[in-house]
């Protein structure tokens, strides 16, 4: 894949979004899996978090794509309240190699993360949650 102009260049998009009432974990296997399949088509890669009925989701690639999936995820009626955190260029992805990676708790990994254990990403600013997936990498490998 080239990265070499503007329009394919390296962003990265960062959101937070509310569980949809009655979903539990089971429904992370099914995006995970769809998600998996269509990033890996369209040079995405990035990590999911589910925690506390709250979605957040880093998401590299080229714009256009990162465009179009970003799209689809807003119509998505398995969450709401979908709240952008994040959409800027970037030097390189954190998580290259997995289309979809599932960052899941690990206690001590989450409060160490967190500093209290508590996840609410949407209170939280775009450093805030860049330090999240940054720190969480380091800490749970
Ligand atoms: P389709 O062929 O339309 O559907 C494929 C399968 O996905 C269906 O068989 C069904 O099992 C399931 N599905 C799709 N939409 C729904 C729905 N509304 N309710 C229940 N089941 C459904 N998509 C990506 O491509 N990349 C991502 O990184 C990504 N991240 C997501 C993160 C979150 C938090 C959520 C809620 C969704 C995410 N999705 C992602 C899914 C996205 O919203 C679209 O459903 C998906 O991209 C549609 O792809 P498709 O056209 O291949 O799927």
């Amino acid at each position: 894949m080239t990265e070499s102009n503007s329009r394919n260049s390296l962003y990265r998009l960062i959101y937070a979004s509310s569980v949809a009432p009655g979903l539990d974990f089971s429904i992370v296997k099914s995006i995970l899996e769809n998600s998996e399949k269509n990033n890996t088509r369209d040079g995405l890669t990035g990590a999911l978090v589910f925690e506390e009925g709250f979605f957040m989701q880093v998401l590299e690639g080229g714009r256009e794509q990162l465009t179009k999936t970003f799209g689809r995820i807003l119509r998505d009626e398995r969450h709401s309240q979908v709240c952008l955190i994040e959409f800027a260029s970037c030097l390189e992805r954190r998580f290259s190699g997995w289309g979809m990676r599932y960052l899941g708790r690990q206690e001590d990994v989450f409060e160490k993360v967190t500093g209290s254990g508590t996840f609410k990403p949407k209170d939280w600013t775009a450093e805030r949650c860049n330090d999240f997936f940054v720190r969480f990498i380091a800490l749970a490998g």
